[in-house]
């Protein structure tokens, strides 16, 4: 049980969405997970007790939560009629696309981005020693973008201060740009998550080596399915 604290309302608890493949793609409040399997759009994947996963129409699923008392370890919804257990993992039934989501620009994935490197000096340092320097100066007309924002330690951000790097006589490294798409689960990596996830959270850390299923026609988007 990862959850600190106590949960204040079972149906906002985190459920992971994989597609009909069993990869991660989303997550969703216990509520809408409870919507897609009541739509029969999702079933559940459950641990099945001896190291294997099984898979849960939603029926009997709802039967399950019926048959057997709450456990205390579990979450429960009580409905009109009955206690409904929440699953942890809800399977898509006829979604098999990988999703790529759009990297955030903010300061740990300009870090990312350079590997923190510096981008003046060219030697690796940890978060705190980096600061984020603007290759145009703010005060000049620089923005905030991928193109204009650099991993810089405190020496180099302080030598090169409001000039440009050639008024400053300092190289980039690289040339600065957006970094490539990426699937939903590498955002989760690392994050304190349901134990049963660990399962589905697994990828090579170099996303470009995650294999993408070919979609035929126009793919759809994920929200289309996910709500
Ligand atoms: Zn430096």
């Amino acid at each position: 049980m990862a959850y600190k604290g106590r949960v204040q309302d079972p149906l906002s608890i985190r459920v992971l969405v994989l597609n009909r493949l069993w990869q991660a793609v989303h997550i969703v409040p216990a509520k809408r997970a409870l919507q897609l399997l009541s739509l029969e759009h999702a079933r559940v994947l459950h641990p099945s007790g001896d190291g294997g996963w099984q898979v849960w129409p939603s029926t009997e699923w709802f039967e399950l939560s019926y048959d057997q008392p709450a456990n205390g370890r579990d979450h429960y919804v009580h409905t009109v009629r009955q206690a409904v257990r929440i699953p942890k993992i809800i399977l898509l039934n006829d979604y098999g696309e990988l999703p790529l989501k759009e990297v955030h620009l903010n300061r740990q994935s300009i870090f990312e981005r350079d590997g923190h490197c510096c981008q003046y000096c060219g030697r690796t340092f940890k978060s705190q020693e980096l600061n984020l320097d603007h290759v145009i100066p703010r005060e000049r007309g620089g923005v905030m973008s991928w193109e204009n924002i650099v991993t810089s330690c405190i020496p180099c951000n302080t030598r090169k201060g409001n000039r440009t790097p050639a008024e400053a006589q300092m190289r980039l490294m690289k040339k600065p740009k957006q970094p490539k798409s990426r699937p939903f689960v590498t955002y989760i990596i690392g994050q304190e998550v349901e134990d049963e996830w660990h399962n589905f959270l697994h990828t090579r850390h170099e996303f470009t080596d995650v294999e993408i299923i070919p979609v035929k026609g126009e793919p759809r988007p994920l929200e289309a399915v996910v709500g």
